[in-house]
């Protein structure tokens, strides 16, 4: 009997892993799980496999009474598996029919292994050495910074172990709703939709962890699981892959080459003819000499007006058959290399991380129907804004095209404020709005802009020249929400660093003292204070960087992701320098 019970519990020790994966092994104990979880914590994956594997070509029985438990276990992490379809239970029958499902999502669970470019390779030395170091920064954390968020866990002003209700709430809500696009957009059936919203909550979790656990953090603090990066924002599956690869977390051995084309589990969009991908932000130190000067006008205005109402005419925006020259980095031409079955256009990374939507047409978008007409107005004057200081156009279509696309939803919950992805996803780039947080405009705006590739001022990898994190009021289980983004993954264009950024967080934002701020400008600090975190107007550094990354000739180019953060740091014109820099990086130089 022992046997048995310990071979079935492990199909509980897989499951748990959803939820459970990276935690200490005294943590989870005594946590009310039910003896089976504390039991099953001693058998490690492989191990787990083959008893199960074992078990379901047995025919031992187990108690009832344990079965339930784990059967009921079963059906809180896959709700529409066919066994537990409307409150049904598996029976013991159906072991090998759980087991799959178990297996499947486990092996979907590694994370593969990542080629990445080089940006440093090739590069004059004097520039490497000023980015020698920017390039490990992603997640570096320091030991004043530690010591503070251990003393917040410590002194019990935060329970930084404990899952806040709230985040319990957010997953639950936010897994319907991505388990639903699967289902609608990817015509997939319920099970593998719950698997490939779990599959990516669990990687996003995982980043979390990894981010901690660079800090040196991890047997004090666990994050908040709630599907959600940085608070407001959704990975894909191969995003996901990206950053985990950049935090040493790839588990699979050799070089797979997964490039998203391949990988990606979503459907590419017919026309597909970005030029630069990089998606914007991160990056940049000292003074910067480059400071951008464009006024707001689109440098090329690329088509018709915006929110064009009514059109279904799915070919009129999606089949333009605009074949932009083989992308570049920013405009470098792209050659097949070696490996590489197909490249994409516009790869400023070996593999997008965010892409650029194609603006030769105007940007397609529809409306879920769960908005309504008054919150329709606030999406179409934030697009409209948008429009106003870009090239960058909108129109809407009465019914979701079966190529790339912006859905508007809405989620009746005060617990989001708005939720997006970054850069284009295909088919379907769903924002996520609640309407519930005041100044809807601006928090349209913002969500939008995180779908054309941008991400959030404050986690520049220059932040800390600007704002000064108090980094004893962070709630430690929100540190993703504070690191610094991936350098080698995002460019500034040179553009510096601006506290009334629409991209900007506010003040407060996680405040575990909340009359205090987390951030606090080291410039003026008063009255910049009060601009962190506005949502009534783009900045004119935020219509600077939308018509630099969307709005010039593709001769207008970067060739190296660290081209902003070269620029800001004066080397356009610098001796030594200059002639390398005109040449590789145009646009930020502000050469074109
Ligand atoms: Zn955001």
């Amino acid at each position: 009997m022992r046997p048995a019970l310990l071979l079935l519990l492990a199909v509980v020790t897989l499951i748990a892993a959803q939820e459970a994966a990276r935690r200490e092994p005294e943590q989870r104990a005594g946590r009310g799980r039910g003896k089976g979880w504390k039991r099953s914590r001693a058998i490690d994956k492989a191990h787990a496999f083959s008893n199960l594997r074992r078990f379901g070509k047995g025919s031992r029985q187990i108690r009832t009474e344990d079965w339930k438990e784990h059967a009921d276990q079963f059906c809180s992490l896959f709700p529409h598996h066919g066994k537990c379809k409307d409150g049904a239970r598996p029976k013991q029958g159906d072991l090998s029919n759980i087991l799959k499902a178990v297996e499947r999502r486990q092996n979907r669970r590694r994370v593969p292994r990542m080629k990445k470019r080089d940006w440093l390779e090739g590069v004059p030395e004097s520039l490497r050495e000023r980015s020698k170091d920017r390039a490990k920064s992603f997640g570096r954390f320091n030991k004043e910074w530690r010591n503070l968020f251990k003393n917040s866990c410590k002194s019990g002003k935060v329970d930084c172990r404990s899952q806040p209700k709230e985040a319990a709430e957010k997953r639950r809500i936010l897994r319907d709703e991505l388990a639903k696009v699967e289902r609608e957009e990817l015509k997939v059936d319920d099970e593998t939709a719950d698997d490939n919203v779990e599959i990516r909550f669990d990687r996003t979790l995982r980043i979390k962890r990894a981010l901690l656990e660079k800090a040196n953090l991890t047997a004090e603090v666990d994050p908040i699981d709630d599907g959600i990066f940085e608070q407001d924002i959704l990975l894909t599956e191969v995003q996901s892959n990206m950053i985990l690869n950049d935090l040493d977390k790839a588990e699979t051995t050799g070089d797979e080459d997964l490039s998203p084309d391949e990988d990606d589990e979503v459907p590419k969009a017919p026309t597909d003819a970005p030029s630069d991908p990089t998606p914007a932000a991160a990056a940049e130190t000292s003074a910067a000499p480059a400071a951008p000067t464009e006024s707001a006008a689109p440098a090329a205005d690329s088509s018709s007006s915006s929110s064009d109402s009514s059109s279904t005419e799915s070919k009129e925006v999606g089949s333009n058959p605009v074949s932009t020259p083989p992308p570049s980095v920013d405009g470098q031409p792209t050659e097949a290399t070696e490996g590489t079955r197909k490249k994409r256009s516009g790869v400023f990374l070996e593999q997008n991380f965010a892409e650029k939507w194609d603006i030769s047409s105007p940007i397609p978008y529809t409306f879920d129907s769960s908005i309504a007409p008054w919150d329709k107005t606030d999406v179409h004057d934030a697009l409209d804004e948008i429009s106003r200081v870009s090239c960058v156009r909108f129109r809407e279509l009465s019914s979701a095209p079966n190529f790339a696309h912006i859905n508007f939803v809405k989620i009746d919950s005060p617990t989001f404020c708005g939720l997006s992805y970054v850069g284009r996803v295909a088919p379907v780039n769903t924002v996520y709005l609640s309407f519930q947080c005041g100044k809807n405009v601006g928090v349209v705006v913002h969500e939008v802009m995180h779908a054309l590739g941008i991400i959030h001022q404050h986690l520049r990898v220059d932040r800390d020249q600007f704002i000064k994190v108090d980094w004893s009021n962070v709630n430690p289980q929100k540190y993703d929400q504070f690191a610094t983004a991936d350098q080698s993954l995002y460019t500034s264009y040179g553009i510096k660093y601006s506290y009334d950024s629409i991209m900007h967080y506010n003040a407060y934002t996680n405040a575990v003292d909340t009359r205090k701020p987390t951030m606090i400008p080291l410039v003026n600090s008063a009255s910049n204070l009060a601009l962190l975190g506005q949502r009534d107007r783009m900045s004119p550094t935020d219509i600077n960087l939308i018509n630099k990354m969307y709005c010039k000739p593709a001769s207008c180019s970067d060739t190296n992701i660290y081209c902003g953060h070269w620029a800001l740091t004066g080397t356009c014109t610098l001796q030594g320098n200059s002639v390398w820099m005109s040449q590789n990086c145009r646009k930020s130089c502000n050469l074109c």
